[in-house]
């Protein structure tokens, strides 16, 4: 059996039909509901929808005021397995809680565990749904509050084609 399961392609003819099974139902499928059934998408033209809850890159989230909602409680920082979050605690006038003058966030080296997120009681962090996390430079992977490219509040301009409102409709902008 085993001589012959060498000679003969089984193990490549059972995927196959596997294959084909699929490939039959959709194709039936689609003739019948004569709608445009997508298998691919043009990306990255067109945005990927994401699970709900696939973790991305850390975000800092403001309050309807456009107040920066972290009171620098430090749990994420201390929570974090990688120690990639550094947080400077401060005063701002006219805010009664604490006020981080430095959020700094080295995506390098997250292992997107999400500790630091379920630790915030203040749901002032999430992980985006920004699955473009590649780039040229290690600078790059630095993110902060502050900076053109690396602004803990926005998407990064490797992550342009990322953020689909279509992943969730709850999903907060992200963009914004
Ligand atoms: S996701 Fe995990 S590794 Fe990344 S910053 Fe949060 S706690 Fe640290
Ligand atoms: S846990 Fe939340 S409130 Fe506390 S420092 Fe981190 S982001 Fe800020």
């Amino acid at each position: 059996m085993s001589i012959l399961k060498k000679l003969l392609p089984i193990d490549i003819a059972s995927g196959m039909k596997l294959t084909g099974k699929y490939f039959g139902r959709n194709f039936l499928q689609a003739n019948r509901s004569k709608k445009h059934v997508h298998i691919t998408v043009e990306y990255p033209e067109t945005p990927i929808s994401i699970a709900p809850r696939y973790r991305g890159r850390l975000q800092m989230l403001r309050d309807e005021q456009g107040e920066i909602k972290c009171v620098c409680c430090l749990a994420c920082e201390k929570i974090c397995p990688t120690q990639v979050i550094t947080i400077n605690k401060g005063k701002k006038e006219g805010r009664k809680t604490p006020y981080p003058t430095r959020y700094d966030f080295e995506m390098e080296r997250c292992i997107f565990c999400e500790f630091c997120v379920e630790s915030c009681g203040f749901d002032s962090i999430i992980l985006n749904h920004q699955f473009e996390l590649a780039a040229y430079n290690r600078e790059d992977f630095s993110i902060g509050m502050h900076g053109e490219y690396q602004d803990m509040f926005r998407v990064s301009p490797v992550g342009q084609y990322s953020i689909s409102s279509s992943a969730s409709p709850d999903a907060p902008d992200y963009t914004q």
